[in-house]
């Protein structure tokens, strides 16, 4: 099944069956409360005005206020981002969050704006949806291709518009606008954390783990940095365009100095492997960090990794869940292992609350304590209930949206 919606929704349901909630409770949660479309008209820097689309999906606010990034991408849909949504909650409930899952998404392509035709998109798509969100109503975030500099825009829109200053109106900001230290880093940390934790249950030691990951943007520039300085070995990496190779490992810190803001770099190389070659390597971790859909049944069966570790959004089908469960590699679901950015969007909205701001290690410690958490919960379910790792995550992020709903009497 490679409609992400309708996977996330069949794995929801099951979730809750699984912790003995009824129809009326599938009912809600399955779906968000709130999806806002909103139309941008944007002046481009010719003079002419261009319509864009955009969404904000607020899935349930039942534990608090929704939270979750905005993407900027020519593939956003509406039920893409009701999906993502969904995630949030999720990945919220697994890292134990005061907040429920939002997301937002323009169907643009940023590659081919200026930077001024940006900023009028951004400013704008926070006009659109100022209604509906705010520091106690649902915090936006960076997500793919949206970065500081737009947080920076949008925060200021905000403000404007509400008269006063708003950081914790939004997350991912630069650090003079009150951005947390370790927040650009965290999702890769966050993954390291996973990584970790996997190679201990398969007794594989860090020190020449082989390493394999997809994408080479944000997440994946900064896991392959990371992996790279414990002594792993990052055998492979790839970007849109195709996929670099080398047994012995691959020059990490040279391939970060060269790659662009979009995480391109293999066009400056003669291409080693493609990238679905890349997913069949065999290697000790399997990471993809680029798109949804990549791992799917006809390529499960080739799968040769020990451990995969999804720091992209649903990478993995359902059909491709159960085909690599069956054969015996640990999977650690995206709704656990890329918690890292809103855990420590939490800590930046947090300090924002505050007034008060952390340094880096505590950021750091602060992260692993509540990511290792998660995964026990996650892991132990799994055990326990015997179900696989994606739906024991799933019952694990669901679980307290549940209860808050119950107790709140909605359902
Ligand atoms: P990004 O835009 O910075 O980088 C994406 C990377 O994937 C680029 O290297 C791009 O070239 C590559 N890519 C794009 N299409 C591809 C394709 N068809 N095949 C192979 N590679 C392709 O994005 P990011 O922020 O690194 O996010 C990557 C994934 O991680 C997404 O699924 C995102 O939702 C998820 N994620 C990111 C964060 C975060 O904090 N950045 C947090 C949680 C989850």
């Amino acid at each position: 099944m490679s409609d992400v919606l309708e996977s996330t929704q069949v794995v929801i349901e099951q979730a809750l069956k699984r912790l003995g909630y009824g129809q009326d409770m599938i009912d809600l949660l399955k779906e968000p409360m709130r999806l806002l479309t909103v139309r941008i008209p944007v002046r481009m820097d010719d003079g002419s005005t261009v319509v864009f689309t955009g969404y904000r999906s607020q899935h349930n606010d039942s534990v608090g206020p929704t939270k979750g990034g905005v993407r900027f991408h020519p593939a956003v849909t509406e039920k893409e981002v009701k999906a993502l949504s969904i995630w949030m909650s999720l990945k919220c409930g697994i890292a134990d969050l005061p907040y429920g899952g939002g997301k937002g998404g323009v169907i643009c392509d940023p590659r081919k704006m200026s930077f001024r035709e940006l900023e009028r998109l951004s400013r704008g798509y926070v006009r659109a949806v100022s209604q509906i969100v705010g520091p106690t109503k649902d915090i936006p975030a960076p997500d793919v291709m949206t970065n500081s500099q737009i947080m920076a825009w949008m925060m200021d829109e905000y403000s404007h518009i509400r008269e006063f200053d708003s950081p914790g109106f939004i997350t991912g900001k630069p650090i003079v606008l009150g951005g947390s230290k370790g927040r650009e880093t965290a999702t890769a940390r966050g993954v390291v954390i996973m990584i970790h934790e996997a190679l201990k249950l398969k007794n594989i030691p860090i020190e020449g783990a082989r390493i394999v990951i997809q994408g080479f943007g944000n997440a994946g520039s900064f896991l392959a940095k990371f992996m790279y300085e414990a002594g792993a070995r990052v055998i492979g990496i790839s970007d849109v365009n195709g996929a670099l190779y080398n047994k012995d490992g691959l020059d990490i810190p040279h391939l970060l100095d060269r790659r662009d803001s979009f995480g391109n770099v293999t066009n400056l190389y003669p291409k080693t492997i493609s990238n679905e070659e890349l997913l069949e390597l065999d290697c000790d971790v399997l990471v993809p960090a680029a798109i949804e859909n990549q791992i799917t049944e006809e390529n499960a069966p080739r799968i040769q990794a020990s451990i995969i570790v999804e720091a992209a959004n649903g990478p993995t089908t359902l059909e491709a869940t159960k085909i690599i469960t069956e054969r015996g590699i640990l999977l650690i679901p995206d709704v656990l292992a890329s918690a890292g950015g809103v855990i420590v969007s939490y800590f930046e909205w947090v300090q924002n609350n505050q007034g008060y701001y952390w340094g880096e290690q505590e950021i750091d410690d602060k992260l692993r304590v509540m990511m290792i958490r998660g995964f026990e919960n996650v892991y132990e379910i799994h055990l326990t209930r015997k179900v696989d790792m994606r739906l024991a995550a799933y019952m694990s992020g669901v679980r307290k949206m549940a209860e808050a709903v119950r107790y709140r009497g909605w359902v």
